[in-house]
């Protein structure tokens, strides 16, 4: 691939990343398992004698809630070669149709 044909796509790659382009995480965002249960008082936001559960959602959330950053930030960080990438595919596809090359 030429490197700075690539470069240069990415300069011109939109601000805002598009509905297509989902950036590639290193681990699956965190599931909290349906069976842990918040005790009575948590539930209701009020004082709580805290079960064991109550624990494991807490470190579930804080996963989750730090994926999610991650996830915003390699949203930005991978777009734009995202972005080349596409563009390139699409130019050459382009280029190989308009020379009667179909493959
Ligand atoms: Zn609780």
């Amino acid at each position: 691939m030429n490197d700075t044909i690539l470069q240069q796509f990415m300069m011109h790659a939109p601000h805002e990343p598009q509905k297509w382009f989902t950036p590639k995480m290193p681990i699956q965002r965190p599931i909290m398992p349906a069976a842990f249960k918040w005790c009575a008082g948590c539930k209701d936001g009020l004082d709580c004698e805290h079960n064991a559960d109550c624990e494991k959602i807490t470190i579930v959330q804080n996963g989750v809630r730090l994926w999610d950053e991650g996830y915003a930030k390699a949203l930005y960080i991978q777009w734009p070669v995202a972005w080349a990438k596409a563009v390139l595919a699409a130019t050459r596809a382009a280029i190989a149709k308009a020379e009667g090359n179909h493959d």
